[in-house]
């Protein structure tokens, strides 16, 4: 596969596109940890080039939600969207309803020639929605140990999302 995209094939390379494969929707942090339980001695520099010459190669697909890292993924060519949640950040993929060029139709292209259009749908994933209908005293329990201390990161808490 490697070679029919005209990349050069190394170890890495193999490790990084094994672990998105396994993986999809990891960030480049997950992938390398992935990678350097695979593979051992291998630096951060080379999983991050990796990413970046698979991802230029059309071998992996980068999305980019906002105010989160990038993820990647192996399913690519299809422009197939994604939900996230807001909770817990899990990403899941989502076919689009209509036909096998999903929503290149705008309403206006102004003009333009358009090849891809990113969709993302936030919300929350079933598993967060259901541990928020629990009983009252459940939930405090749990407030004061948080299950993913990760997602506290200063910048989710600006004044926008408090308002939300
Ligand atoms: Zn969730
Ligand atoms: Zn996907």
């Amino acid at each position: 596969m490697l070679r029919r995209h005209g990349v050069h094939v190394t170890a890495q390379r193999l490790a990084v596109l094994r672990a998105v494969s396994d993986r999809p929707h990891s960030t480049a942090d997950d992938i390398d940890k992935a990678v350097r339980a695979d593979l051992g001695a291998i630096s951060r520099q080379a999983v991050y080039d990796a990413l970046a010459t698979l991802t230029d190669n059309g071998l992996l697909r980068r999305i980019q939600p906002a105010r989160s890292p990038a993820r990647y993924e192996d399913r690519v060519g299809d422009n197939h969207h994604h939900l996230i949640c807001r909770t817990c950040n899990r990403m899941v993929d989502v076919d689009c309803a209509v036909g096998t060029t999903p929503c290149l139709t705008a309403a206006d292209d102004s003009g333009y020639e358009v090849d891809e259009a990113e969709v993302v749908y936030w919300g929350r994933c079933p598993e967060c929605v259901a541990s928020t209908s629990t009983s009252d005293d459940d939930r405090s329990q749990r407030s004061s140990t948080p299950r993913n201390p990760d997602q506290h990161s200063p910048r989710a808490t600006t004044k926008e999302e408090m308002s939300t």
